[in-house]
């Protein structure tokens, strides 16, 4: 299949590019297109066929359940059977924006969507390209990262055309994505409010319109056997792993640069082809050849923005071996950590 590849200036959208990848959706096709937290894959989320054209593209297991993607609110009362009222005060406070709401589906959603669960997962993007091909779509886009199964999710269109060219019919080119980490999953279908997957929306967020809410154990794994015991499906894949090995050093700050300075010079000795991933704040303090500063800790969006696109570079570049930081001091350590220690397969060293 050739893909068709367009880029689209949010400032002056082009109409006719829109109209195009709506016509596509709704035929049953593939449209992969920015969103703020990362790039969609996008298909009729309402088509059991389109939803296993994704699977397909992907190369992910169909047990792994899909994000409908709404453009308007008043389609999450034809998506879900009950709408709590919570479901609204979160809605009105976090959409459009990067938030997921788990809620019991109705009978339209087919279960070929969601992985054969009877929840389903929906989220109104804020990114206005991302909503405008939704309304042009005429339905409802299922629309999981726009990445291989397995790799790092992507951020930038460049991204998507490694991993999807001549699997979808049209990647929409909107810029770097916003935000860089999936959106924050909250299962609502419970008693208690669960988050699913830490993001751009914490805990803390969340609390100023909830009493309760609670972490899904998984979310908060430091180790593999208890990612395993996971709530969202999803969650139980390997994710994002380059094919390097990823260490992240944790303790005190100058204890993890000498550390880090220490492991990386054995290995470069060793002829392995080293890395060490760190803040802004500590670039300069390491004597390692290859340094991916992911940006300062001061910004809650920089760290985030460029994990994955650095996840992506070590492999561009064959590196074998990766020393990390481990970004406590951000508003988005638990997001970032999430990604972070699934990428490194938990592998730690504390540093001394
Ligand atoms: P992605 O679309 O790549 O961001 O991944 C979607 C993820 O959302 C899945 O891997 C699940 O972890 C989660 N998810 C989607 N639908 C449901 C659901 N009905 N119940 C629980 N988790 C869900
Ligand atoms: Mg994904």
């Amino acid at each position: 299949m050739k893909t068709k590849v367009v880029t689209i200036d949010r400032e002056h959208m082009d109409m006719d590019a829109i109209r195009e990848a709506g016509e596509i959706l709704a035929a049953g096709g593939l449209v992969a297109f920015p969103t703020e937290t990362v790039y969609g894959l996008g298909g009729d989320g309402l088509k059991e066929n389109a939803a296993a054209r994704i699977y397909a593209a992907k190369g992910r297991p169909s047990d792994n359940p899909l994000i409908l993607h709404i453009a308007e609110l008043s389609a999450l009362e034809v998506l879900a059977k009950e709408v709590p009222e919570l479901a609204y005060r979160l809605a009105e406070k976090f959409w459009p924006g990067p938030l997921t709401m788990i809620l019991k589906k109705s009978e339209i959603v087919p279960m070929a969507t969601t992985g054969g669960l009877s929840t389903v997962a929906i989220r109104m993007p804020s990114d206005e390209i991302a909503r405008e091909i939704i309304r042009a779509s005429g339905t409802y886009i299922a629309a999981p990262s726009a990445n291989l199964s397995g790799r790092p999710s992507p951020t930038t269109a460049e991204h998507v055309v490694e991993d999807l060219s001549g699997r979808v019919e049209m990647i929409v080119d909107g810029g770097p994505s916003d935000i860089g980490l999936e959106s924050s999953i909250i299962d609502l279908s419970g008693d208690v409010p669960m988050i699913l997957r830490p993001g751009f929306i914490t805990k803390e967020d969340f609390e100023q319109i909830v009493a309760e809410v609670e972490y899904d154990k998984a979310v908060l794994a430091t180790k593999p056997q208890d990612s395993v015991v996971a709530k969202a499906p999803g969650m139980k894949y390997r994710h994002y792993a380059p094919q390097g090995q990823i260490y992240i050093v944790e303790g005190e700050t100058d204890a993890v640069v000498s550390t880090i300075n220490e492991l990386s010079a054995k290995a470069a000795e060793a002829g392995v082809r080293v890395a060490v991933l760190c803040a802004e704040e500590t670039k300069e303090r390491y004597t390692c050849d290859k340094i991916f500063s992911l940006g300062s800790l001061k910004s809650e969006k920089e760290i985030s923005a460029h994990l994955f696109a650095a996840l992506r570079a070590f492999d561009t570049e064959h590196i074998t071996v990766i020393y990390s930081e481990s970004f406590e001091n951000t508003k988005l350590h638990q997001a970032i950590m999430n990604r972070l220690r699934k990428a490194a397969g938990y592998q730690t060293i504390q540093a001394k």
